[in-house]
């Protein structure tokens, strides 16, 4: 595994290097690291599948530096549009009807392409020098937690990208939010860094969201995911017992736990949900790195980023 470079004009040539010749490199994005690719070299994009260890089924994003280059992989209506132009580059991903040129295995066989165009610098410069769009997932093992650091990265792909950018955190946190357009209508496939409400004020009211489960309505919302090393609770309203011999993490919302665990760590002190998304997936690796064997999680409220964090929480502790 190459050690995180950080990153430089240098750095950046370097990656887009690397892409361009069919290589694949670990980024950062606003959202959390992705592991990219040249999106229009299957060849390529094979590479991610095997790195992540993830399976074929699951469609990968496609991150690109314009509205322009959006429209050369995917047919732009004018819904889809004035989405973009409002959100664009930001944490919202499209899953639009694809052209011909976006190589099957990158959508893993479907008639619809997923795109988004990231806000951060780093990022959109990759693309830019890369001169192509750049097919990324996030830079995890799949089924594990998505890394919001370069370490964090590296550490879970072990024999894997030509090379690791490093620029620090990432601020969102949280994956993007992923819409889809069906008949003339937008639905959430996936809670994520962009809020329900603030896409609704220019959609009105979306589609319920989708629900994973054994046939999702989208390939990777696969009910068991973005997991913890650990088991992971759900806390309710009744206090827990904490069960003998066994060593027990605490996600806390804004304050410290009652019960006696081990170790703990709070989302936002001050209840803020922005600042808790961007602590989710760095706590709870923290949490697994300090031995826990099981972590209790408080519900945070199920409003903007709320329902990215519950839905990642959930579906860590699917079994
Ligand atoms: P990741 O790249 O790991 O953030 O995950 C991308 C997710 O976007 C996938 O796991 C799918 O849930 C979703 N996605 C990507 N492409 C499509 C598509 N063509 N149709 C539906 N969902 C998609
Ligand atoms: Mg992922």
């Amino acid at each position: 595994m190459p050690r995180p470079t950080k990153v430089s004009a240098a750095a950046v040539r370097k990656a887009a290097a690397f892409i361009r010749g069919g290589g694949t490199v670990v980024f950062p994005t606003e959202t959390v690291y992705g592991l990219g690719a040249d999106a229009l070299n299957a060849k390529a994009a094979a590479r991610i599948f095997e790195i992540k260890k993830r399976p074929h089924f699951d469609p990968l994003i496609v991150h690109v530096s314009s509205i322009r280059q959006a429209r050369t992989l995917a047919h732009i209506g004018p819904e889809a549009e004035a989405l973009m132009k409002r959100f664009w580059p930001g944490p919202l991903t499209l899953v639009l009807p694809k052209k011909k040129i976006v190589p099957e295995i990158v959508t893993a066989g479907l008639d619809t392409v997923a795109l988004r165009m990231p806000a951060d610098p780093t990022a959109l410069a990759l693309i830019k020098a890369a001169g192509t769009p750049v097919a990324a997932p996030s830079a995890n093992r799949f089924g594990s937690l998505s890394p919001t650091t370069a370490a964090h990265a590296g550490a879970q792909l072990k024999n894997g990208p030509d090379l690791i950018l490093d620029s620090g955190r990432t601020r969102i946190g949280v994956e993007s939010t992923v819409l889809a357009l069906r008949d003339g209508k937008f639905f959430i496939l996936r809670h994520g860094g962009l809020p329900r409400e603030e896409i609704e004020r220019v959609t009105g009211r979306l589609g319920a969201a989708l629900k994973g489960g054994r046939r999702p309505a989208s390939p990777g919302q696969l009910l068991k995911h973005y997991s913890p090393r650990a088991a992971l609770r759900i806390i309710g309203k009744t206090p827990v017992r904490l069960r003998k011999g066994i060593k027990y993490g605490y996600l806390a919302f804004t304050s410290r736990p009652a019960a006696a665990v081990g170790c703990f760590r709070i989302l936002s002190r001050s209840g803020n949900l922005a600042e808790a998304a961007a602590n989710l997936f760095s706590h709870l690796n923290e949490l697994d790195k300090a031995g826990a064997d099981v972590i209790l999680a408080e519900p945070v409220p199920a409003r903007g980023l709320g329902l990215a964090i519950m839905d990642r929480l959930r579906r860590a502790a699917a079994r």
